[in-house]
């Protein structure tokens, strides 16, 4: 009898991994903006369960710049920021929105420029966009309206019920929202962020991924979850605070809700789940503004072109860790000037010009020079340190929206630069922790990869072999370069550099910082 169960379990489980091979599923969950070192058993038992049982990624890198649109292009299409059009959160883009900066996932522009470029937006496909195409299932949910990015189309309900998209309270097909509103209530109101964490918004849409959009056991071959945590309680309170805790602790809670829902649907073992952050974060020290310094400096520079800009008025749009100028007309004479100036600033970081002006870099080493790119951009000045709670990493921070000891992204900082990514299911390695550099570049053709669908091989991006069960890992070492470039100015020596890893033919970004010595 005991032989009789032993060869039945036997049987079960050569099943179980037939079955596996035949349609594995993926999910992805993005923890925005969660820096690796807050994953562990205290704060983050479930995740840290799930990187032990599959693959985690110490040496992981975000994309330039480090914020939320940027990179969830970037996780949605495997393709560098100038080549899908999003380089950052808000971009001038004057045909869109003629006197200002807009946010690049706002539905409204979104459409405004689809309609512009003939439906080229984003100017490569996304993977829900490939796999609908393929007529496959898919689910998109997100507490932040970056979901829109990863499949904007409008479509029918019919449609819509085999690949529905959930952003913040917004839904495709339309008449979703109206169903979800009476199964969960209204959208709830955001959560003070200097106090507490998102957990409300970012649980009402785990809810509805788990009970609407995924409808019985038939879990779709690819989901998409959104949080808008670790990110909103480390803004406003800065990481390691007590409400940024929180927010790991609901997230984490949420991370074993979507397991016990796949493993009720007799899922779970089919199932790879990644867990991935967007970017990391760091901690504020100083907050600036560049655009009163500007104008102090004999500049005619705003946020807002009040009255039509004349050549060389220099349009100045911030990221928190980073800011871009956009000079009318690309008055070369202003952009040299403006460069000296920001030479002399002592919170300034890395410098990037279209051209790579001397002791500057080009957008193009860091992959941001789409047709719409500023004509300088600049990483703010970072540091080591660390904040009140412990945790290393500060920065300077663009605009008085936020304050010191609050917390923001976007700057060359490694700590902002390097995020994290998890992945755990039958495709993956089980129990390895791979430091290879990987990137948010090359989740997409991953997903690709193992949901056995074309289209991973027009990406930028590549598929993390090393960490795959059947992958082979790459050949040779990573090497790691620093780039520099320096220049007299003014105000002393400027000196910048990047430091940059290649491996497997990809090149990733450490970290960047500059530095003046100034005159004696
Ligand atoms: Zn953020």
């Amino acid at each position: 009898m005991r032989g009789c169960l032993a060869v039945l379990a036997l049987l079960l489980a050569s099943f179980a991994v037939h079955a596996a091979d035949e349609g594995e599923k993926v999910v992805l969950i993005v923890w925005d903006g969660l820096r690796p070192d807050s994953v562990n058993e205290k704060d983050t038992p479930n995740l840290a369960k799930l990187a032990a049982r599959g693959v985690f990624f110490a040496n992981h890198h975000a994309s330039i710049l480090a914020s939320t649109e940027v990179n969830g292009t970037v996780l949605a299409t495997g393709c560098h920021p100038a080549r899908s059009s999003v380089i950052a959160n808000v971009e001038f883009r004057p045909e869109i929105e003629p006197t200002r900066g807009f946010n690049t996932e706002h539905v409204e522009e979104v459409r405004k420029g689809d309609g512009l470029t003939g439906g080229k937006y984003l100017k490569v496909p996304t993977v829900p966009e490939i796999l609908r195409k393929a007529g496959r299932p898919t689910a998109v949910a997100g507490t932040k309206p970056v979901a829109f990015l990863f499949d904007r189309a409008e479509r029918t309900d019919e449609e819509g019920a085999k690949n529905p998209v959930l952003f913040q309270s917004r839904t495709l097909p339309a008449s979703l929202a109206a169903k979800l509103k009476e199964k969960l209530g209204a959208f709830p109101p955001p959560a003070d962020s200097t106090k507490a964490a998102n957990s409300e918004e970012d649980l009402w849409t785990t809810r509805a991924l788990l009970e609407t959009l995924w409808q019985g056991d038939a879990i779709p071959d690819y989901s998409v979850l959104w949080l808008s945590e670790a990110d909103y309680a480390q803004h406003g309170a800065g990481p390691g605070s007590a409400p940024a805790l929180a927010g790991l602790k609901s997230n984490d809670e949420l991370l074993g809700r979507v397991l016990e829902r796949l493993e009720a649907a007799k899922q779970l073992g089919r199932t790879n789940i990644l867990i991935v952050s967007d970017h990391g974060f760091s901690t504020i020290v100083r907050a600036v503004s560049t655009p009163d310094a500007l104008v102090k400096a004999g500049f005619t520079a705003s946020k807002d072109f009040l009255k039509p800009p004349q050549k060389g008025d220099i349009l100045v749009v911030g990221h928190g860790g980073a800011i871009f100028f956009y000079v009318t007309q690309h008055d070369a004479e202003t952009i040299e000037k403006l460069v000296d100036f920001l030479q002399g600033l002592d919170y300034a970081g890395t410098l990037f010009t279209r051209e790579a002006k001397k002791g500057t870099f080009a957008l193009a080493d860091v992959h941001l020079e789409s047709e719409a790119a500023p004509d300088v951009a600049m990483g703010m000045k970072w540091s080591n340190e660390k904040n009140e709670a412990g945790v290393p990493g500060t920065l300077v921070t663009e605009g008085a929206k936020r304050k010191p000891g609050q917390g923001n992204h976007a700057s060359l900082s490694p700590y902002e630069l390097r995020n994290t990514l998890i992945a755990a299911g039958p495709s993956f390695k089980q129990g390895v922790r791979s430091t290879l550099p990987s990137g948010n570049l090359d989740v997409a053709p991953t997903v690709l990869a193992i949901l056995g669908e074309k289209g991973g091989e027009a990406m930028d991006g590549r598929v993390l072999e090393e960490a795959l069960a059947k992958g082979k890992t790459p050949e040779g070492e990573p090497a790691t370069t620093r780039l520099e470039t320096s220049r007299e100015t003014g105000h002393g020596v400027w000196k910048q550099y990047l430091k940059v890893t290649t491996f497997a033919g990809k090149t990733y970004v450490d970290e960047g910082g500059a530095e003046l010595t100034p005159k004696p």
